[in-house]
């Protein structure tokens, strides 16, 4: 019950300081059960409201110690991400990546892209295939946690990478910088309940829940 307690008032004293950041933590843009069966609900609500909300209020109470994170936008503090921290890195990470993973998939998702995104994968991986293929290797590659990712560098073509942790490609430390538009999350908290130790399986299902035009649009703004 003291224990509840504590909880509660710590909880509370998040909420009461979140309104003073740029950075909030939005809703999940479906229900839990949404992603059925390729992402399983109880996967989705320890994911979303545990996982996520841990880094969030670990990013919130860095705030706390450092004011001056709390008017920075979270891709300002990823691009300078070397003078923070490593407590920052991986919360003000975990935070970033995890909100652009929910918004990158869909119930309505899957298939292939098309416009100016299917145009740019052609480019740079010759076909869809091949970015399934080089996005999937990555995202199996990575050794214990980490992401995957489809980013845009800086003159606008498209790469696949994989980081450790909550790292992510608008890092100051990565090998290869770019702009995010697609990332996988390859924690086992992200598959571990309904795939066990099949990361693989896990990472055939995400191609059936991604959301093309959300990613599109990522596109599109990161080209400006
Ligand atoms: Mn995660």
């Amino acid at each position: 019950m003291k224990l509840h307690l504590i909880l509660s008032l710590a909880l509370l004293a998040g909420v009461a300081h979140a309104g003073d950041t740029v950075w909030p933590f939005q809703p999940l843009p479906y229900a839990y059960d949404a992603l059925e069966p390729h992402i399983d609900a109880e996967t989705m609500e320890i994911h979303y409201d545990r996982h996520h909300r841990a880094y969030y209020n670990n990013l919130l109470s860095a705030a706390e110690d450092h004011p001056a994170l709390k008017q920075l936008p979270l891709e300002t503090i990823m691009g300078q991400i070397s003078a923070w921290p490593t407590f920052v890195r991986n919360n003000a990470g975990g935070h970033y990546n995890h909100q652009l993973f929910w918004e990158i998939m869909s119930p309505d998702g899957g298939g292939e892209p098309d416009g100016m995104l299917a145009i740019a994968i052609n480019e740079a991986f010759g076909s869809f295939e091949e970015l399934q293929e080089q996005f999937n290797a990555a995202a199996a590659s990575v050794f214990g946690s980490g992401w995957a990712w489809l980013s845009v560098a800086d003159d606008g073509t498209l790469f696949v990478s994989s980081t450790p942790n909550q790292d992510n490609p608008l890092m100051d430390v990565v090998e290869k910088r770019g702009a995010p538009i697609l990332g996988l999350d390859v924690w086992e908290h992200a598959y571990y309940l309904k795939y066990q130790n099949q990361r693989g399986s896990y990472i055939e299902a995400f191609w059936e829940v991604i959301n093309w035009p959300e990613v599109a649009a990522r596109y599109r703004d990161s080209i400006k």
